[in-house]
């Protein structure tokens, strides 16, 4: 039989392990793992013979390989291999003054194909267990806790489509609210578009955030984009956007990576506006200047070129903020996450823009 990772066990998995254990022992277990963030040898409310009946029955998904911390400390990323397969994967942990923020992988590299995006220009590996995801999380808050910080927020925006492995990703998400204890408002599921995830999201009860990265708001631009535009193009993205509000009433959020002279014009920021009106309550635009990464020879529109874009939508009356731009100088900022390669920062924005 295949081992159970530990965040895979459900408490049924720990009950059968532990034959006739009351039930305070089970709440141990759980209480360690979700509440401490503590490995089974680690869980010293538990008998030594416990404890080490759990480490051989249920070990860790995720092998610590690298850890860089960027931004003055506030930036840390987090290298894994998956125990399962070998395969690396990514984890970025955010301290701002007044909370933290995890960004989780759902996928060992990605098949969308987004050629702007590191991960998209890997190719895609496999899907990876709701353990695997929940791993993530919980190292990340063990972490946190050694500068006595809790994290308050996760995003689903690392490495990989969640709605493309959207039960792994769901399992995931109950396991986070009900036993981490970090409530589903608090969880953000980013997604390339994908229609029928959106309408199978829609109908879990709780109610998650829903981030779409549109990037483009008229199909003959998000074709080149973002490639799987042309399964589910605008019209009908724009349909399960607005089914998915109808049931949760939770304001949806735009993604769009700013690429200057692509999709960073006047004529875009008005279709964007056009579009984000289009949902009740309106998309709120999240906007990021494009991050370097070694395969896509565009560059991130400039600073001054954001600033412009987002206050001719705010004269629009489009609700819109522009997004800090953490780790870029360790490759760990949205779009690098590119794991287990040397990942070269070909054209740094911060030359071009200074030579430009
Ligand atoms: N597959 C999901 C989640 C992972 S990507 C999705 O597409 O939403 C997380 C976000 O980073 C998406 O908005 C994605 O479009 C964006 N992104 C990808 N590459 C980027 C880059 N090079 N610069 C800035 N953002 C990028």
């Amino acid at each position: 039989m295949p081992m159970i990772s530990l965040y895979d066990a459900t408490r049924a998995d720990v009950e059968a392990e532990l034959v006739g254990a009351p039930r305070y022992r089970i709440d141990q277990v759980w209480n360690g793992l979700y509440s401490q963030f503590l490995e089974p040898h680690d869980i010293t409310t538990l008998p030594a013979a416990v404890r080490a009946q759990l480490t051989e029955s249920f070990t860790p998904a995720l092998e610590p390989k690298l850890r860089t911390v960027a931004d003055d400390g506030k930036t840390i990323k987090f290298l894994w291999r998956l125990v399962d397969g070998g395969h690396p994967i990514e984890t970025v942990l955010m301290y701002y003054d007044d909370r933290a923020t995890v960004c989780v992988s759902t996928q060992a590299g990605c098949a969308m194909a987004c050629g702007f995006c590191a991960t998209g220009q890997a190719g895609f590996n496999r899907h990876l267990t709701a353990g695997e995801i929940i791993e993530q999380v919980v190292r990340a808050c063990r972490e946190a806790r050694t500068l006595e910080r809790r994290v308050d927020n996760i995003v689903f925006m690392g490495m990989g489509e969640p709605l493309a492995n959207e039960p792994a990703v769901w399992g995931a998400v109950e396991r986070i609210h009900g036993d981490i204890g970090i409530s589903a408002r608090h969880l953000t599921i980013s997604t390339v578009g994908i229609v029928p995830g959106i309408r199978t999201l829609a109908t879990r009860p709780l109610p998650v955030n829903l981030a779409v990265s549109l990037h483009a708001a008229r199909d003959e631009l998000r074709d080149e984009l973002v490639p799987i535009n042309k399964r589910y193009p605008i019209a009908d993205l724009l349909g399960a956007c607005h089914d998915y509000l109808k049931v949760k009433n939770r304001r949806i959020s735009f993604e769009w990576a700013l690429i200057e002279g692509v999709n960073d014009t006047l004529r875009d920021a008005k279709e964007l506006h056009a579009l984000s009106r289009r949902l009740t309550p309106t998309a709120h635009v999240n906007l990021i200047p494009l991050n370097p990464t070694p395969g896509w020879p565009t560059k991130g529109s400039s600073r001054n070129r954001v600033h412009v874009f987002r206050d001719t939508l705010l004269e629009f009356g489009t609700n819109v903020t522009i997004r800090s731009n953490r780790g870029t100088d360790i490759a760990a900022a949205c779009g690098q996450l590119a794991a287990g390669q040397p990942v070269r920062v070909s054209a740094p924005s911060a030359r071009e823009s200074s030579t430009s």
